[in-house]
């Protein structure tokens, strides 16, 4: 599994940093798990997200592209 980081945003948001991508904190579920997208989602639609659960990845859907 791909190993990755948590960081903070300049703008003071939780981030996730994947290889060369990072990713913004979108929501927590109730078992714990938590939804990350792609910093480029807003300005260019980029699909990629990440689901982490504690200091791991569950979800890495692969959308590399930006
Ligand atoms: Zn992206």
């Amino acid at each position: 599994m791909d190993s990755f980081t948590f960081g903070t945003s300049t703008k003071g948001c939780p981030t996730v940093i994947c290889g060369n991508f990072e990713y913004i904190k979108f929501r927590e579920n109730k078992s714990g798990q938590t939804y990350w997208r792609c910093k480029m989602f807003q300005r260019f639609k980029c699909k990629a997200h990440l689901k982490t659960e504690g200091d791991r990845i569950v979800t890495n859907n692969g959308y590399f592209t930006l």
